[in-house]
């Protein structure tokens, strides 16, 4: 059975993408079967693996809203053992459609049902919100990973994000955890990037990754050449990191 995580943070431009993509493709490179499944409506891990989304047919809005049979809207990526399903600007209605459906909540994971053993991990790119797609995510999954960026406010945001955790574990899947607390785009020039690290891990303790992303160049350009760090410069330390978290996450599942 696939283990299924959901990146999520409500806040925007705080590494989900990034990190779903690198740690999907990380553990694809280390031999796993990984689906990603793309989840905002602005589509960047779809385009980040090379997917062109003027191209896509079906998408994670069809398998939600339509309720087609998500393999169908399965494509390969720019990556060995990295498979998509894409995400357009449609999705961008889903919101609202999905409001006053039945079982709305669990869409989601009764569409992973039927290939989840065909896969070693599922990972969720979650929007920047707390609505029904975030709930999809949390309830189709076993575990929630947190990426935090090294900024001020980082904790900001984050007891709602919770709050909306414990409700889907209170409702709809009892089960689900807390996969994990990433630090990301960590500035080592600045003596704030360490105290905010000091700050999360106060707060979130052993739940914290040991890996913390660095800022890396490389890790903003990938996206534009339609792929993942570790096919656009595996020699970078944004490859050596997302590979680095990829072990961790294979040794938390163990
Ligand atoms: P989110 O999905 O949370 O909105 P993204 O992963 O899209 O965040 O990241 C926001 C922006 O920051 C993107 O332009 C991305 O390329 C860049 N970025 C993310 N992580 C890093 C990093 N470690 N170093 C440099 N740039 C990064
Ligand atoms: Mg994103």
């Amino acid at each position: 059975m696939a283990r299924i995580i959901a990146v999520a943070n409500q806040k925007g431009g705080v590494g989900k993408t990034t990190t779903t993509v690198n740690v999907a493709a990380a553990l694809a490179y280390l031999g796993k079967k990984v689906l990603l499944i793309d989840s905002d409506a602005q589509g960047n891990a779809t385009s980040g693996l090379g997917i062109s989304k003027a191209d896509v047919d079906k998408d994670i809005y069809d398998v939600l809203v339509n309720q087609i049979p998500i393999a169908d809207a399965v494509q390969p990526s720019s990556r060995e053992n990295l498979w998509v399903v894409p995400a357009t600007i449609q999705l961008a209605g889903a919101e609202i459609e999905l409001t006053n459906q039945p079982h709305r909540e669990a869409r989601l994971r009764n569409a992973i049902k039927e290939l989840a053993t065909e896969y070693d991990y599922v990972f969720i790119d979650c929007p920047p919100s707390l609505g029904h797609l975030t709930i999809n995510a949390f309830t189709a999954s076993d575990a929630v990973l947190i990426p935090v960026q090294c900024e001020y406010y980082a904790l900001e945001g984050l007891s709602q994000l919770l709050n909306t955790f414990r409700l889907v574990q209170k409702h709809f899947n009892k089960d689900l955890k807390i996969e994990g607390v990433l630090l990301t785009m960590l500035d080592a020039r600045t003596n704030l990037g360490f105290e905010v690290v000091e700050e999360v891990k106060k707060y979130f303790k052993e739940k914290v990754y040991n890996t913390i992303i660095p800022r890396n160049v490389r890790l903003s350009e990938a996206p534009s050449y339609g792929q993942s760090i570790i096919d656009y410069d595996i020699r970078s330390k944004g490859a050596e990191v997302y590979l680095e978290l990829a072990k961790e996450v294979l040794a938390d599942g163990e």
